[in-house]
């Protein structure tokens, strides 16, 4: 009989219910790390690739090389991987701008996109410059409980629609992630009739979590963040850019100018932590997909709803639980930061946070600031109250967090 009020032997329980599991996703690490190996072997990564440059940087061969490296990882023709790329929602509204003209159409078929795209788009806000202002008209696309409702966004496509945009993380909602496998229905039905439009993919912490990537089913550009999955916990900052030559030629021009593109761009820093995140990442993606499953089964015995389930398929790295009061969630994400080795003594309140509707909370005691591929919880305030957990640079560490965040809690549960 459980003890379920104390924290160790539920976890200790929990973690041996999860050994064949585990054992699944070092096999799934090994596969994907002699993957990355034999690419740097392929493209000679040496030391001088981690120099810095300075300047314009035209032939920076550790740029060039790195970005190589992606596309090559991601079987694309062509990639973009900049430290000059401030996050993720830069890299995708570099795309999103790089691809549609005025007068354009962008159809998400994942319904609402992540948050922090509603400006860009101009779905909410009054931020100058979004899609909306240029003359962009946007839809979105409901889900079924499975995934794509590929009929449906099929029957909204419009003679002007350029981009269809699918998001395979599921971002601060509650609806089903999308495996890059599941969306090749998609790609397959919109190429067969509009092979113009272009296929767009929200990438964002799904880098490593499955042995293909969207890019292998047909997707002809995808974006993600350098501080999450692909950076593996030691990419300072950055994001990238991954697709066919057409589509990153458009892109490109946002990079920097129309006819310039990604010849340049140096810098001063070292490209070291590029190439090591890289390699490191299959191996932190492993250990970040532990922290979620025993997260996952430890709420779920306590009686909670956690998504995805513990038996569920995974496409990405995010764990949400349902935590139904905002009294949980606060001492849940205030356990994380407390628990965490940088800014243990802060204290996260809920707070509005620029890009987001409602106000958000957020834990994250990182080294590079506001990693989530490092251990960080956070969601919006709003009912049911819903805690979004990512990351853990380390099983360990996420492990001994969830104990503690357990023990703060235990009056709650
Ligand atoms: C993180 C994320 C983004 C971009 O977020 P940034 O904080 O700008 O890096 C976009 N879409 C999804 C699904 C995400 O998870």
């Amino acid at each position: 009989m459980t003890d379920m009020k104390n924290p160790s032997v539920l976890i200790a329980e929990c973690e041996s219910a999860l050994k064949d599991r585990f054992a699944a996703l070092e096999a799934r690490e090994e596969r994907l790390t002699a993957r990355v190996l034999d690419l740097f072997a392929e493209e000679q990564v040496a030391l001088r690739h981690f120099n810095s440059t300075n300047g314009y940087g035209y032939d920076d061969q550790g740029r060039d090389t790195l970005e190589r490296l992606y596309a090559k990882l991601f079987r694309t023709e062509a990639a973009i991987v900049r430290p000059q790329i401030a996050s993720g929602t830069h890299a995708l509204s570099m795309c999103l701008f790089g691809l549609l003209r005025p007068g354009d159409h962008l159809l998400s078929a994942t319904e609402k996109p992540y948050d922090t795209m509603d400006e860009v788009i101009g779905i909410a806000g009054d931020a100058p410059g979004s899609l909306k202002e240029m003359g962009v008209t946007f839809s979105s696309v409901p889900m079924t409980e499975t995934g794509i409702d590929v009929p449906a966004v099929l029957a909204v496509i419009r003679p002007e629609t350029r981009v269809i945009l699918t998001q395979r993380s599921r971002g601060y909602a509650l609806r089903p992630t999308v495996a890059p496998e599941d969306m090749a229905p998609l790609f397959r039905a919109v190429k067969a009739v509009r092979p113009d439009i272009f296929l767009m993919v929200d990438n964002c912490y799904g880098e490593f979590v499955c042995d293909e990537e969207p890019l292998f089913y047909g997707a002809d550009v995808m974006a993600g963040s350098l501080i999450k999955n692909i950076g593996g916990g030691l990419a300072p900052t950055g994001g990238y850019i991954a697709g066919t030559e057409a589509a990153i030629r458009r892109v490109e021009a946002r990079l920097t100018a129309p006819g310039i593109g990604r010849e340049v761009g140096s810098y001063a820093g070292s490209y070291r932590p590029f190439y090591q995140g890289l390699f490191m990442a299959p191996h932190t993606v492993c250990e970040a997909l532990k922290v979620s499953l025993l997260t996952a089964a430890v709420f779920e015995r306590l009686g909670m709803k956690t998504v995805p389930a513990v038996d569920a398929k995974r496409a990405d790295i995010i764990q949400a639980i349902r935590m139904e009061t905002p009294e949980r969630m606060v001492a849940y994400c205030q356990a994380i930061q407390a628990a965490s080795p940088v800014d243990s003594n802060a204290v996260p309140e809920p707070w509005d946070m620029p890009g987001y509707q409602d106000q958000v909370i957020m834990a994250a005691g990182t080294f590079v600031a506001g990693a989530s591929i490092e251990l960080s919880a956070d969601g919006p305030m709003r009912d049911p109250y819903v805690v979004y957990q990512q990351g853990g640079l380390t099983y360990a560490h996420g492990k001994i967090a969830l104990r503690r965040a357990l023990e703060r809690m235990k009056d709650m549960l």
